[in-house]
């Protein structure tokens, strides 16, 4: 693109397929270029400003900072969508200002322009410092990356009205980055998720996912290679496999079977709607899977989200219709580091949605102590996805 970032086609119709015809990417836009030197105030250059983290003593945790300032002279016109191409091939208008600079696309990955996380060049995770000077108080670069995913250049509709045909895409798209950026200096760990619903925030409707390449392990990661670990200790065995197979030999909250996946509720599931997906073989990542576990996944995946879609229904008085279920959608994968191992590939889908109209807000205890209380049982979620099975 015009500051340097990289936009990635990954497409699935002809004649693109074929070869026949490639890609080629011509952006307008008046962009300067990111890693600019800044002008200071007395004419001085400053290098470029990244996002900052810090570490948590208390937690241990690192809180990414995305208050850097960055050349903001260029913004989309409020009515436009951005992940809309910007040059509609039949429209015969100039250009419409958005993040997609071209006639059309099947599946783009790009990186984000304004991201909570980035590489900047020549600064590394050891180019940290100690804030006001206190060595409590640890800096570094937040040095990941942060992508943006369009599903789809229709702006209307969402993942689960996507054919298989695309998901497979989609699937391809998320392999081949979690491949990429794991291989950048630094990362830990690649998060490929989707919010759908302005319910969870998302301000724009147009079908579109997210992956984080995190310069550290999560918190939540962080805790499961914990307990995978003691687990490993204490039995040999491994944490997540064990888990599922206790899951498949209950099968109470088993909601969807095909011959490479398994769908299923937790037996300590804390949303008022969760479900996992795992696949049957021992998977470390999105690029472990293989073409027929990747061809599987798109029909599991899709059944999955249709279901979610009927969970809940409008009251009778209401006219009963079933009601577009807010969720975040996230897959974990095994870290790139040590504990890799430990790991093992699962989809995780929660909804913050506890009844039509109803919000689950996390509760003092939740907010003030991560203590977690569920609204509902995983038995009951489990029996809804069921019953909504077509
Ligand atoms: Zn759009």
């Amino acid at each position: 693109m015009a500051d340097g970032r990289d936009l990635i086609y990954f497409d699935d119709t002809e004649a693109y397929v074929s070869g026949e015809r490639t890609r080629r990417l011509d952006d307008p836009r008046p962009l300067p270029a990111r890693f600019e030197p800044r002008i200071d105030a007395d004419g001085v250059e400053q290098p470029p400003l990244g996002p900052e983290m810090r570490l948590d003593p208390l937690t241990g945790d690192w809180i990414p900072m995305a208050s850097h300032r960055m050349n903001r002279t260029f913004l989309p016109a409020a009515d436009a969508c951005p992940l809309c191409p910007a040059r509609p091939a039949d429209s015969g208008t100039d250009y419409s200002d958005g993040e997609v600079p071209d006639t059309d696309y099947d599946v783009v990955v790009f990186e984000n322009r304004f991201p909570a996380l980035m590489q900047l060049p020549g600064v590394g995770l050891e180019d940290g410092w100690a804030v006001d000077g206190e060595d409590l108080w640890q800096a570094r670069p937040a040095a990941g990356r942060c992508e943006v995913v369009c599903f789809s250049s229709d702006h209307t509709g969402s993942f689960g009205g996507l054919t298989p045909r695309r998901v497979r895409t989609i699937i391809e798209a998320w392999a081949d980055r979690t491949t990429e950026l794991s291989a950048l200096p630094g990362i830990e760990q690649v998060f490929c998720f989707e919010n759908r619903g302005k319910e969870i925030g998302v301000t724009l409707p147009h079908p579109h996912g997210q992956i984080y390449a995190f310069p550290f392990v999560t918190p939540r990661t962080q805790a499961m290679l914990r307990q995978a670990a003691a687990y490993r200790d204490r039995t040999g065995g491994h944490l997540l496999r064990d888990v599922l197979d206790a899951e498949r030999r209950a099968g109470t909250r088993v909601v969807l079977e095909t011959e490479h996946w398994t769908a299923y509720v937790p037996a300590a599931a804390r949303w008022p709607v969760e479900v996992h997906l795992a696949p049957n073989r021992d998977v470390l990542d999105l690029p472990g899977l293989t073409e027929v576990e990747r061809e599987d996944l798109a029909l599991a995946y899709l059944e999955l989200l249709r279901r979610l879609d009927r969970f809940f229904v409008e009251p009778e008085e209401a006219g009963g219709a079933p009601i577009p279920l807010p969720y975040i959608a996230g897959w974990h994968q095994a870290v790139v580091g040590e504990g890799r191992e430990l790991g093992r590939l699962h989809l995780q889908v929660i909804s913050v949605l506890r009844a039509p109209g109803k919000l689950k807000y996390l509760a003092g205890v939740e907010s003030g102590m991560a203590s977690w209380i569920s609204d509902t049982t995983p038995e009951r979620i489990a029996a809804r996805l069921q019953e909504v099975a077509l």
